[in-house]
């Protein structure tokens, strides 16, 4: 009898082991303006349900944080700061992070990310918009960008222990460039915190992963061909850590047969030339993000440089033309 009972619960071990986790998809279309996708492992639909809840809710609050133009009741988000009038609001701790990275990010890449960039998004935002509303392409004039340029200050934004306030009437803060990967980051964590074996999160081209390797094979993450984006450049395999994407096809509108795009170089205040697609592999998804927008701005080199001081394990560019490059530089054999 003993021994028998010492099988069945050898039985029930390897019944509750890796083995029996099965993988939960999900997709969310209501948060970043973009669709995201979830997968979890989990024992049953009803501990997937849990996961898939948590991170939505957890998406759900950063969106509204970050959201530039809806106001929502009881929170101070960036619509609220954009709007203070010069006066001091508190903000939660995500908010603070993310405005802090921000502003850190200015320094780092010589102000190509630059967060206090709202006043001028705000126009390319309008012109894009009508254009895809069918009204005639146009893009706003030289006098129209330059009156913006002053706005576009990050030493107007201002953080104290728990608030933020812009000094300078006009200035206006868009998280655009690093919210996604902020988001990823957390949702991962939020996971892990709950006990979740192993999960994939796709915000619209930020892409986090961790444990692929406890159901013994990485998970696959296609980086997307900038000039055809149903095609794929490369899939890579990744266990742990992030591949995130910046493209001048995700947001843009066509004008004299150029991609107008969401990019903006805070030189010239034009959509940035040179690059049609950027993908970052690193262990941050807030990094990822950051420097898959740097590197579309930046001189290719620059850029380079910049996200291997990030410790980027690969970055591939796509410039206008459509050529791809890998750094660091791979053979077919490796
Ligand atoms: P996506 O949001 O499509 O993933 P990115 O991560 O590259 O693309 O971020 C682009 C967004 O960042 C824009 O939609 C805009 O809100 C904001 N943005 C554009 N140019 C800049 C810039 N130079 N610095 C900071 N934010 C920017
Ligand atoms: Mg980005």
């Amino acid at each position: 009898m003993r021994k028998y009972l010492f099988f069945i619960i050898l039985s029930l071990f390897a019944l509750t082991g890796c083995d029996s986790m099965q993988k939960y998809d999900t997709q969310f279309y209501d948060v970043f303006d973009t669709v995201s996708s979830l997968s979890v492992y989990a024992k049953n639909e009803e501990e997937a349900k849990q996961y898939q809840k948590a991170v939505h809710e957890r998406l759900l609050e950063l969106h509204r944080l970050c959201d530039p133009y809806n106001g929502y009741d009881g929170i101070n988000n960036i619509k609220a700061i954009n709007e203070a009038k010069g006066a001091e609001l508190e903000i939660s701790d995500d908010l603070h992070n993310m405005i802090e990275y921000g502003i850190n990010a200015h320094k780092k890449t010589d102000g190509a990310i630059n967060i206090a960039l709202g006043a001028t998004l705000e126009i390319w935002h309008r012109y894009r918009s009508e254009a895809l509303e069918g009204k005639e392409a146009a893009i706003p004039t030289k006098e129209e960008l330059e009156s913006t340029r002053a706005l576009d200050n990050i030493s107007a934004v201002e953080l104290t222990k728990n608030g933020v306030r812009i000094t300078k009437s006009g200035t206006a803060l868009d998280l655009g460039a690093t919210a996604k990967g902020y988001a990823a980051d957390e949702a991962l964590k939020l996971l892990k915190e709950m006990g979740c074996d192993s999960a994939l999160i796709n915000l619209g081209g930020n892409v986090g992963c961790y444990s692929g390797s406890a159901h013994n094979k990485p998970w696959k993450v296609g980086v997307q061909d900038a000039l055809d984006p149903d095609g794929l450049s490369d899939v890579i395999e990744i266990s742990d850590g992030f591949v995130v994407s910046s493209g001048n096809y995700q947001r843009f509108y066509m004008y004299n047969g150029k991609k107008m795009h969401h990019i903006i170089d805070p030189e010239t205040l034009m959509p940035a030339e040179g690059m049609s697609g950027t993908t970052v592999v690193c262990g941050s998804g807030a990094d990822g993000d950051m420097l898959s927008t740097a590197l579309f701005i930046l001189p290719k080199e620059k850029g380079i440089k910049l996200a291997e001081e990030y410790g980027a394990q690969r970055i591939y560019l796509t410039d206008a033309d459509g050529r791809l490059e890998k750094y660091p530089a791979v053979t077919e054999e490796n």
